[in-house]
């Protein structure tokens, strides 16, 4: 969905709309949707800027950081966004890479990619560490096993690499 900045009637305007998974996926190469993705949101224009808020509501799969299972969970943001227009636009040299990046990709001076800012919002609201359950036991970093389903006979040898020096000192 796109919000064409000279359609909105009074310089604002409204949008909803419900994505199904598939429209949305993979939404990054760790980040997969499992249910649609409901947004909401305003569009407001003010002088030579775009004020966006809105919210989003979906469920999302990602890898176990441990056993690399997938791992479902609830994702849900909040967001205020906030772009420059027309001529400023244009000459504008964004201070920081990674938001100018982030900011080409939604908003190119006409309007903005709805489906870009979900993306995004999504993205900024999943953990960055999930596990599929506390007590994870991950896999073995031998034999490869997942030792939340199978036993291996692999020596146990769980000294953090960090201190694995300082026991040598012994
Ligand atoms: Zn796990
Ligand atoms: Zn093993």
């Amino acid at each position: 969905m796109r919000i064409e900045l000279e359609n909105l009637e009074g310089g604002k305007g409204d949008f909803a709309h419900v994505y199904q998974p598939e429209e949305l996926n993979p939404v990054d190469e760790r980040v997969r949707l499992t249910a649609p993705a409901a947004v909401t949101g305003k569009v407001r224009l003010s002088g030579n800027e775009v004020f966006v808020s809105g919210h989003v509501d979906t469920r999302a799969q990602v890898e176990c950081d441990r056993c690399l299972q997938p791992v479902e969970a609830p994702v849900s943001a909040d967001f205020t966004l906030e772009y420059i227009t027309g001529s400023e636009y244009e000459s504008s040299e964004v201070a920081e890479l990674t938001e100018a990046e982030m900011s080409v990709a939604v908003f190119d001076g006409a309007g903005l990619d709805v489906d870009e800012i979900v993306k995004e919002q999504i993205l900024l609201a999943v953990p960055t560490r999930m596990l599929c359950r506390e007590d994870c036991k991950g896999i073995c970093p031998e034999c490869g096993i997942d030792r939340n389903t199978g036993e291996c006979s692999c020596v146990a040898d769980d000294i953090d690499p960090r201190w694995a020096a300082l026991k040598n000192l012994k």
